[in-house]
C-alpha cells in the first residue's frame, strides 16, 4: 500500500509518498508560492531533485503537478496514480469533535469547516487539498488527522481557562494543543524503544522546535500540553511569546496604542528568542551569538530553558511521577546543548543525565541518560508524515 500524505499551507503543500510496506518515503516534495507569481515544486526522489517552475495559481492546479511528478517517467516513484490507495491530511483543527484520525466525508468536512474559527490560517487551506485531492484521484479514500485530536483526552481541569463559563459554553474557548501528532509519534516511539507499552508508562514529551510546545502522556493518554486556545501558549518559542500575564495584552493596547492586529503580531512574530535576543530565531545563530558573550542572546537561552524545565517539574507534578522524559523537534533532536542546559538538574526527579551520550548527537533515536537513571531520558526523532500515513493505513484497510 503507498499512502500520499498532504500538508496543506495556505501559500504551499508539504507532501510524501509513503511506501507503507518499508514506511519508507519514496517522494518527499515541497510546493512554494501558491496563487503568487513564481510558483516552485521540489521534489526529492531516487536521490535526485526534480523541479518544476510553473504558474500554480491555485491548490487544485499544485496538486494537478504533484501527481504529475510523482507519475513522471523519468522523475517519478509510480506508474500509475492507482498505485495510490490512499491520501493522508494533516488538519490543524479539529476542535473538540474529534480525538483520532477519520475518513474524510462530508460530516468531516463540515467539522473541518466549523473549525475555520480556531485556525484561520490553516484549515482553510486543508479544504482546497481535500477538494483538489478528491477532484483528481476521485474514489481514493482521504483520512484527516488533526493536529489537535491526541490532546482530546485531557481532563477538564486541565483544558478549561477560569475565564466566564459561558466563553467555553458559547465561543468553544479553551485550551486544545498543538503538534498532537508528533506528540503521539514520539511517545509511542519511545515506549517501543524501552520495550513497554504505552499504557505502562508516564511520559514527558517536548516537542522542541521553532514552535515548541510540551506534553504530559500518562498511560497513553495525554493529560496536559502547554499550547492552549492557539499555538502562542506555554514555551518560549522562535518568535512567540509563551505564557505571559494577559493583562500585557490589554496594556499594549490601551497604554502603547497598538490595534490587536499589531499585538497579536507582535506576541506571534516578534517575541521568544527573536524578541529578547534581536538576533534571530534560528538557534544556532543564538547559539554561536552566545558563545561570543551576546547578554541578550544568553538570556534567550536561558530563558527557553528555564521554561521547559518549569513545565517538565509540573507536568512530573501532574502525573504523579514521569518514567521518560523525551527530546524531539528541530531543536530537541539537534540541539546537544539545548539538552544539557534543561537536563542539568532533574536528578531531584530520578533523571541522571548522560553528558557523554549526549554530546554531538544529533537526529537519532537515543538514551541520553546514565545506566542507573530511574528516569529515561531520550533523542526521539519525530516523524509527523509517518504517523499520518499509518492512521491512514489503519483506517482504510479496514473498509
Ligand atoms: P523545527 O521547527 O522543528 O523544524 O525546528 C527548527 C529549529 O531547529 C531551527 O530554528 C533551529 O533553531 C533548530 N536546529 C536545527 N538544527 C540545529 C542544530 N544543528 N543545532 C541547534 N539547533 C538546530
Amino acid at each position: 500500500m503507498k499512502v500520499l500524505v498532504v500538508n496543506c499551507g495556505s501559500s504551499s503543500l508539504k507532501y510524501q509518498l509513503i511506501d507503507m510496506v518499508t514506511e519508507e518515503a519514496l517522494a518527499v516534495g515541497l510546493v512554494e508560492r501558491i496563487g503568487i507569481q513564481g510558483s516552485v515544486l521540489i521534489q526529492k526522489a531516487n536521490n535526485e531533485k526534480y523541479k518544476i517552475e510553473e504558474e500554480m495559481p491555485n491548490h487544485k492546479i499544485a496538486i494537478e503537478l504533484v501527481l504529475k511528478a510523482l507519475v513522471d517517467s523519468e522523475h517519478g516513484v509510480i506508474k500509475d496514480l492507482s498505485e495510490i490507495s490512499a491520501s493522508g491530511h494533516r488538519i490543524v483543527s479539529g476542535g473538540e469533535k474529534y480525538a483520532d484520525s477519520v475518513l474524510i466525508n462530508e460530516d468531516v468536512m463540515r467539522v473541518i469547516e466549523d473549525c475555520v474559527k480556531l485556525a484561520p490560517l490553516h484549515n482553510p487551506a486543508h479544504i482546497l487539498g481535500i477538494n483538489a485531492c478528491e477532484e483528481l484521484m476521485p474514489g481514493t479514500p482521504m483520512v484527516a488527522v488533526f493536529d489537535t485530536a491526541f490532546h482530546q483526552t485531557m481532563p477538564e481541569e486541565a483544558y478549561m481557562y477560569a475565564l466566564p463559563y459561558e466563553f467555553y459554553e458559547e465561543h468553544k474557548i479553551r485550551r486544545y494543543g498543538a503538534h498532537g501528532t508528533s506528540h503521539k509519534f514520539v511517545a509511542k516511539e519511545a515506549a517501543t524503544f524501552l520495550g513497554k507499552d504505552m499504557s505502562e508508562l508516564k511520559i514527558i514529551t517536548c516537542h522542541l522546535g521553532n514552535g515548541a510546545s510540551i506534553s504530559a502522556v500518562k498511560n497513553g493518554k495525554c493529560i496536559d500540553t502547554s499550547m492552549g486556545f492557539t499555538p502562542l501558549a506555554g514555551l518560549v518559542m522562535g518568535t512567540r511569546c509563551g505564557d505571559i500575564d494577559p493583562a500585557i495584552v490589554t496594556f499594549m493596547i490601551t497604554e502603547l496604542g497598538m490595534t490587536a492586529s499589531e499585538a497579536n503580531e507582535t506576541l506571534n512574530k516578534k517575541s521568544g528568542v527573536l524578541g529578547i535576543s534581536g538576533v534571530g530565531s534560528d538557534f544556532r545563530d543564538l547559539e554561536a551569538a552566545a558563545n561570543e558573550g551576546n547578554k541578550r542572546a544568553i538570556l534567550a537561552l536561558d530563558m527557553f530553558h528555564y521554561r521547559v524545565k518549569k513545565y517538565i517539574g509540573s507536568y512530573a507534578a501532574a502525573m504523579g511521577g514521569v518514567d521518560c522524559i523525551l527530546f524531539t523537534g528541530g531543536i530537541g533532536e539537534n540541539g546537544p546543548e539545548t539538552r544539557e542546559s534543561i537536563c542539568a538538574d532533574l536528578a531531584y526527579l530520578g533523571a541522571e543525565f548522560n553528558t557523554d551520550t549526549n554530546k554531538g548527537l544529533r537526529g537519532k533515536l537515543a538514551d541520553i541518560s546514565t545506566e542507573n537513571s530511574k528516569v529515561k531520558i531520550l533523542v526521539v526523532p519525530t516523524n509527523e508524515e509517518l504517523m499520518i500515513a499509518r492512521d491512514t493505513k489503519e483506517i482504510v484497510s479496514a473498509l
